[in-house]
């Protein structure tokens, strides 16, 4: 029985070797992570690197409009099968960095605009007294757990869920060593999750999990 939230969502060490000497060449996992950090061995916590069907861009961003990000997505879910969906951000990320850059490109500041947008709904909770690179840090958290929350409601996993398919979604962030944070995370496997485990995750921010 798992004793806290990332128990359940992030397996043992020991059952996650068990699940890669069974592997059996399908891909289990779908993970949506940010084009300026390399994605890390995450075996250790039960992503295989050979079971993991990977979409990368700038930001982590799982946006409807996005039919390169959703297509891949509906792939993932109604093909592939698989039993997660992940949102993985990082601490230090410089898309974060440039979507609060007045000064950046227009094409970027267009890209990235749902994060500034995030910064503003939730500019209280984010603070301001602490310094810049901590106020980054808690937004790269926040928009991870905010993709997440977003891919619940989307129609690729609200579709899978109606027809009873087991599937998780999560989002996740990464330390500096690339090691996935014990908090704050969100994880839902039914549709009654997605608020009480998304309000939870703010307050892990809100409370300076990551400070
Ligand atoms: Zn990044």
């Amino acid at each position: 029985m798992p004793d806290t939230l990332t128990d359940q969502i992030l397996p043992s060490s020991e059952s996650a070797a068990d699940k890669s000497e069974a592997n059996d060449g399908r891909l289990r996992h779908f993970v949506i992570s940010c084009s300026d950090r390399a994605l890390p061995d995450l075996a250790a916590h039960g992503f295989s690197r050979e079971e993991i069907l990977s979409h990368v861009n700038l930001g982590n961003l799982a946006l409807a409009g996005d039919l390169n990000c959703a297509s891949a997505m509906q792939f993932a879910v109604d093909v592939c099968e698989v039993e997660s969906l992940s949102v993985i951000g990082h601490l230090g990320c410089r898309a974060i960095g440039a979507a609060m850059n007045r000064r950046s490109a227009m094409l970027l500041r267009q890209w990235l605009s749902p994060i500034a947008g995030l910064a503003a709904k939730y500019s209280d909770m984010l603070g301001v007294s602490g310094d810049s690179q901590t106020v980054l840090d808690r937004l790269s958290a926040l928009n991870a757990i905010e993709q997440a929350a977003r891919l619940c409601r989307g129609l690729a996993v609200s579709s899978a869920w109606q027809r009873r398919q087991k599937l998780t979604v999560n989002g996740l962030i990464l330390d500096r060593n690339g090691c996935v944070l014990p908090q704050p995370t969100f994880s839902a496997a039914a549709v009654d999750d997605i608020d009480p485990n998304f309000r939870q995750a703010l307050e892990n921010i809100s409370h300076r999990i990551i400070a």
